[in-house]
C-alpha cells in the first residue's frame, strides 16, 4: 500500500467519500430489491470468492472509494434480498433505515458500553430502552438510583441464544445459589415443550446440567403446552426426587408461530414456585399492540423474558433483550453474592458488565432506539399488526386452493402450509424455488409432519405475492 493511499484511508475526506459511496449503493439496493423479481441469488462459495476477489484484497489491500463501489456492486448482487416482498423465509427483520444509521454511528465511534465510562451515550440509551420494554411487560422500571428490589432489570445481548443462557443462569442462581461456586446439584430439571428453541437445550449442556435435564411437557395436537397437565408432571418429578429449575414457554414457537398459554402456565408456576421463563424472541413484540398483547397475557407474572428486536422490530441482527422481573435475580445470575448494584456511588451511570456474559459490549439497544425515535412506538405497532393480520389473510387464501392445506390457524406472522400429501415434495419445492431465486421460503416439521413455512417479515408482502407463489407451485408440480 503506497503512502498516499494509506493517508487517504485515515483522512476525514476518505471517510466521507466512502460513506457517500456506501449510502448511494445501499439506497439503490433497497429500491431495486423492493421492485426486482429476485428474492435471493445464492451462488456457490468458490464462484463467489472469485468474483469478490477476496483473497487478493486481503493480501494486497489498496481499496479506495472507486473500487469500493465496484466491490459493493458484486457483494450486494449476491446478497439475500430482505427488502423483496417474495422474501418470506427466516425470522430476521427487514431493517428499517434508522437502525442502519445506528450501526454506522457505532462503527465510526466504537463505544462499547459494558462500563459506563466506555460509552455513556450508548449506555444511557440502553438503560432507557430496557425500561421502555419493562414498562410494556407491566413490570416496575429500574430507577436511576438502584435502591429497593421490587423493580425489574435487563440487558441487551448478542441474540436470543445467549439471552436464553443468561435467563437459565438466573433460574439456577435462584434455586441453587451455590452452583456458581460448587457446580450443579444433580436433581435439577428444566421443563420445556418439545418445540422449544434448540438454544435452551444448548444452554442446559453448556451449564453442565446435561441435555438429560430437559424434561418435555405435555402438549396438544399443535405442539402447544397443555397447561392442565403441568401440575401432575411436576408432582411426579418431585416424587422422583427432582426439582424444577425452570419452565420454559414459547411466545411464540419458532416453527409453528403459536403462543403457549402463558396466563394458565403462570398460574401453575406461581402456585408451585417454579421459575417461569418466556422465550419471546420472536413474538414478544406483540406487546406493542394493545390488540395483540392479549397473546402475551400472563407474561407479567414470568420471572424472565427474552425479546429479540432483530426479529419483529425492524432492527438488523443482533439486538436482544433479556429481562428479569426482579433485578437482583439478574445480578445473581453471573456471580455468587451479587446483591450490590454498582452505580450511584462508584459510577456516574450504569455498569452493565455485571449482567452479561459478554465483556466488550456493542450498543445493541441504539438500533432499536433509532427506529422508535423515527417511526414512533405506534409506527412499529402498526407494522406488527399489519404482518400478523396479513398472515391470517394468507391462511384463508392458501386454504381456498384445493391442493393446499394448513395444519392450524396462525397466531403470528409465521404460517405453515402444505402442498399435496408428501413430505419430500415440500422439500423439493422449497429447494427448487430457492434455486430459481424468485421466492425465498422456509420449511418446518410440526407434530411430525413436514410443511412449507412463511415468515411474513416484509412490510410489502401481500396477497398478490402469495398468489404468485401458489401459482408457481401449482404450475411447477401439477398433482
Ligand atoms: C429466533 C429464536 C431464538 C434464537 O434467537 P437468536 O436471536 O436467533 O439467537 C430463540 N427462541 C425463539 C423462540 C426464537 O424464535
Amino acid at each position: 500500500m503506497d503512502r498516499q493511499h494509506s493517508q487517504a484511508v485515515t483522512s476525514d475526506q476518505g471517510f466521507l467519500e466512502a460513506v457517500e459511496v456506501v449510502a448511494k449503493q445501499l439506497s439503490d439496493y433497497r429500491k431495486q430489491s423492493r421492485h426486482d423479481d429476485v428474492a435471493s441469488n445464492i451462488q456457490p462459495l468458490d464462484e463467489l470468492l472469485e468474483s469478490l476477489d477476496v483473497a487478493r484484497w486481503i493480501a494486497e489491500g489498496g481499496m479506495d472509494h472507486n473500487s469500493l463501489q465496484q466491490f459493493l456492486k458484486t457483494y450486494l448482487a449476491a446478497s439475500t434480498r430482505m427488502h423483496n416482498p417474495a422474501y418470506m423465509a427466516h425470522q430476521v427483520a427487514v431493517p428499517d433505515f434508522p437502525s442502519a444509521v445506528a450501526e454506522l454511528v457505532h462503527g465510526a465511534i466504537n463505544n462499547p458500553l459494558a462500563i459506563y465510562e466506555m460509552g455513556p451515550s450508548a449506555a444511557a440509551v440502553e438503560f432507557a430502552v430496557l425500561n421502555w420494554m419493562i414498562a410494556k411487560i407491566g413490570w416496575v422500571p429500574e430507577p436511576l438510583q438502584g435502591q429497593g428490589k421490587d423493580h425489574a432489570s435487563g440487558v441487551f445481548t448478542h441474540g436470543g441464544s445467549l439471552a436464553n443462557l443468561t435467563a437459565m443462569l438466573g433460574a439456577r442462581a435462584a434455586i441453587a445459589p451455590d452452583a456458581w461456586e460448587r457446580g450443579n446439584p444433580s436433581d435439577l430439571v428444566i421443563l420445556v415443550p418439545p418445540s422449544s428453541h434448540y438454544s435452551i437445550a444448548r444452554a442446559a449442556s453448556i451449564m453442565g446440567l446435561g441435555k438429560c435435564a430437559m424434561v418435555e411437557l405435555a402438549i396438544d395436537h399443535r405442539e402447544v403446552i397443555a397447561p392442565d397437565q403441568i401440575y401432575a408432571q411436576v408432582k411426579q418429578l418431585n416424587a422422583e426426587g427432582k426439582r424444577v429449575m425452570a419452565l420454559v414457554a414459547n411466545a411464540c414457537a419458532t416453527g409453528s408461530g403459536l403462543y403457549d398459554p402463558l396466563n394458565e402456565i403462570a398460574d401453575v408456576c406461581r402456585e408451585r414456585r417454579i421459575w417461569l421463563h418466556v422465550d419471546g424472541a420472536h413474538g414478544a413484540s406483540a406487546l406493542l399492540s394493545p390488540r395483540l398483547a392479549t397473546l402475551m397475557k400472563g407474561v407479567e407474572r414470568a420471572d424472565s423474558l427474552v425479546w429479540d428486536a432483530h426479529k419483529m422490530l425492524r432492527v438488523s441482527g443482533l439486538s436482544t433483550a433479556v429481562l428479569f422481573r426482579q433485578a437482583h435475580q439478574l445480578q445473581n445470575a453471573m456471580q455468587q453474592q451479587a446483591s450490590y448494584i454498582f452505580y450511584g456511588s462508584k459510577s456516574a451511570g450504569v455498569d452493565l458488565i455485571h449482567r452479561t456474559i459478554e465483556c466488550t459490549k456493542a450498543p445493541m439497544a441504539s438500533k432499536l432506539f433509532f427506529n422508535l425515535a423515527w417511526r414512533g412506538e405506534s409506527g412499529l405497532a402498526q407494522y406488527i399488526e399489519s404482518r400478523y393480520d396479513a398472515t391470517s389473510d394468507f391462511y384463508h387464501q392458501i386454504r381456498s386452493r384445493p391442493n393446499f392445506s394448513c395444519p392450524f390457524k396462525p397466531e403470528s406472522n409465521i404460517l405453515c402450509f402444505r402442498y399435496g400429501d408428501d413430505d419430500d415434495l415440500q422439500i423439493q419445492i422449497r429447494e427448487s424455488l430457492m434455486q430459481e431465486g424468485k421466492f425465498h421460503i422456509s420449511s418446518a416439521i410440526v407434530a411430525g409432519v413436514r410443511y412449507l413455512r412463511l415468515a411474513v417479515m416484509n412490510p410489502d408482502t401481500d396477497q398478490t405475492t402469495v398468489n404468485r407463489l401458489l401459482d408457481a407451485i401449482e404450475s411447477g408440480w401439477p398433482l
